[in-house]
């Protein structure tokens, strides 16, 4: 049981979380704090969070457990807000989708406070932001990535294990630099390639047309360009070399379909459209 749950940042992720405990009731009391109040009072009418807090480190003063859910180029500076008022025996987590980055930024703010700190990553989400977007049963049936370093203390570690287990998630404990090279691969390039798209069609003069005469195919391969801009600017700003090598090779492979087009190729083109379907029943049929 959570006495006092601090949630920094109560959007899409916190949100959803914070209504999984309440539902559970692993928590007694929620203690919310963002960026716009907007935001913070719709949390407590949808009854997601108790009260807002004044600042990020009055919510933390007291809590056991705190929650850090802002966009990944945030976190280090609201840890560095609340590193004086973390408590004694208080556990503090984040949801980042980066790793690598944020254990940087936590090492540096949290000083000897840093071996409270379990680093997380929940792979669920939508392409919706805000409390409004946030679900009860986002995380069920859906993998959570820790990735504890060396000084993290066991104990914390398995307290936090246990929430997202609670919670319906399968836990797994990964290396970092291992989370940011896998993630680079099956999300940041990802939403890369369709935002990319989407500018792309956007700028065209005929772009109203493209969209009339659009179908499922243009709604599937884009819907992550609907993502939130800032949070994307910061994980990609933050796993800048891990995405960097992917993207360069997505090119090269673009580059090739180009030259294959150019030629004429349709042995080529078949068999690259084999592979990838064969990939895609992978994907979705594992
Ligand atoms: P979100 O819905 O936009 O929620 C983020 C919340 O943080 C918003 O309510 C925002 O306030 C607040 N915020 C932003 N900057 C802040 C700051 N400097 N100080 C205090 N509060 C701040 O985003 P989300 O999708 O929940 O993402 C949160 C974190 O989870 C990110 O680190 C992201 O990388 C990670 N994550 C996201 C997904 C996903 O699919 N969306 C999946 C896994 C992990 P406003 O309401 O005023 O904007």
């Amino acid at each position: 049981m959570i006495n006092t749950l601090a949630i920094i940042g109560v959007g899409l992720i916190g949100g959803s979380l914070a209504r999984d405990l309440r539902a559970l009731g692993l928590v007694r009391e929620i203690i919310g704090y963002g960026r716009s109040l907007g935001n913070l009072q719709l949390a407590v009418e949808l009854g997601v969070i108790d009260r807002v807090a004044v600042n990020a480190r009055d919510a933390v003063m007291g809590a056991d457990l705190i929650v850090i859910a802002v966009p990944v180029g945030s976190i280090g500076a609201v840890l560095q807000e609340i590193a004086p008022a973390i408590g004694e025996a208080a556990v503090v987590t984040d949801v980042g989708s980066v790793k690598q980055s944020v254990i940087g930024a936590a090492r540096s703010a949290l000083g000897a406070r840093f071996a409270s700190f379990v680093p997380g990553h929940p792979i669920a989400g939508t392409e919706n932001s805000g409390v409004g977007a946030s679900l009860e049963g986002l995380f069920r049936g859906r993998r959570v990535i820790l990735t504890p370093t060396p000084q993290t203390d066991t104990g914390a570690a398995a307290h936090v294990h246990g929430l997202w287990q609670a919670v319906g998630a399968q836990v797994i404990s990964m290396d970092p630099l291992e989370h940011d090279r896998i993630l680079a691969a099956s999300s940041h390039l990802p939403h890369m390639v369709a935002y990319a798209l989407m500018d792309m069609l956007v700028r065209m003069d005929e772009h109203r047309e493209i969209f009339e005469y659009s179908a499922g195919g243009l709604h599937d391969t884009t819907r992550v360009a609907g993502s939130d801009g800032v949070m994307w600017r910061d994980i990609v700003l933050a796993n800048r070399e891990a995405l960097l090598a992917v993207l360069r090779q997505y090119h090269d492979d673009v580059g090739e379909m180009i030259d294959a087009i150019e030629r004429g190729d349709g042995q080529w083109l078949l068999e690259t459209f084999q592979r990838a379907r064969r990939g895609r029943e992978m994907l979705t049929k594992p």
